[in-house]
């Protein structure tokens, strides 16, 4: 059960669900099923976004939907037709924050002690680019990272929540690639700038293809992060090996700033990051969440 967005041909935003190995239109799905059950009534689910917002990101909302249509008609016409154009599947987040340093071989990779609280930042929503979108390397750095991360996407407003409590705010996991002009970065930490202008180049924030519903993940932190450079294995860490868990960083965090639904949250990149060239092409992977392909270009 993996939800996405993406274009339709006719250029409309929809929602996908890839199910059993095909793609559909959940979109569509989901009027059929309003009108089959509640005579067209309930929320109109236009964005993805919208899902998480009325808190229907879940595995039950699709599984509820795909039943009842599956009895009473064939599903062939709600299924996508040739290459998916997606989206990144939160289009339009209040904030993306990222996490920095969170393992600790990636703090010392590039020189830095293992921080004793998480250490957070922003990225600007305007970097957003999905899955097959092209990262555009700026006139402006000559050294620009990847950095493979598995992002939370927020799913109920968060202020001040503890620990224990932060898992239910989590709608749901996705990919994010936190590309970051390397050489901006040093010379601003060296001088006491933050780091948000070397994270937040146009489509330095991909994210992707799909977003997985909570419950669809048992074990979220035993997962494995790779990332891939023209096909050759450069990063690879189990999510354990994270400094802070998921549920600390969103408690943490919310104790800062009020989490929104639809928020992102890049949880980290582990060790073994490097340069982006282009025509490179990066992959950032867990088996069970999905591949983030992205090209770069100059
Ligand atoms: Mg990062």
């Amino acid at each position: 059960m993996k939800a996405f967005s993406f274009l339709d041909k006719n250029g409309k935003i929809q929602i996908g669900l890839r199910y059993r190995e095909k793609d559909y239109n959940f979109s569509l799905a989901w009027e059929i099923y309003k009108n089959l059950k509640n005579s067209g009534r309930g929320p109109s689910l236009d964005f993805l976004q919208v899902m998480v917002e009325v808190d229907f990101l879940h595995a039950e909302t699709f599984a509820e939907v795909f039943d009842a249509l599956q009895e009473v008609r064939s599903m062939d016409d709600l299924q996508i037709s040739g290459e998916i154009d997606f989206l990144p599947p939160i289009g339009r987040p209040q904030k993306i924050i990222g996490v920095g340093r969170n393992y600790r071989a990636h703090a010392k990779e590039l020189g830095n002690v293992a921080p004793d609280e998480p250490i957070f930042f922003s990225k600007a929503i305007s970097a957003l680019l999905g899955h097959n979108g092209e990262i555009k390397l700026p006139a402006e750095s000559r050294r620009v990272d990847f950095e493979g991360e598995v992002a939370l996407v927020i799913g109920k407003r968060s202020h001040r929540i503890s620990e224990r409590m932060a898992e239910e705010h989590i709608a749901g996991y996705t990919l994010l690639n936190d590309v970051t002009a390397r050489d901006l970065q040093k010379e601003d930490q060296k001088n006491g700038r933050p780091w948000f202008r070397s994270k937040s180049f146009d489509s330095f924030c991909p994210v992707g293809p799909y977003l997985i519903p909570k419950e669809t993940l048992k074990d979220p932190e035993n997962l494995e992060l790779t990332v891939y450079l023209n096909g050759e294995l450069k990063q690879q860490a189990k999510l354990s090996d994270m400094l802070f868990s998921f549920t600390q960083l969103v408690s943490y965090i919310s104790r800062t700033c009020t989490l929104e639904p639809g928020d992102i949250i890049a949880t980290g990149t582990p060790a073994g990051v490097g340069q982006l060239n282009p025509n490179d092409c990066v992959e950032v992977k867990v088996e069970e969440i999905g591949t983030l392909k992205n090209k770069v270009i100059r």
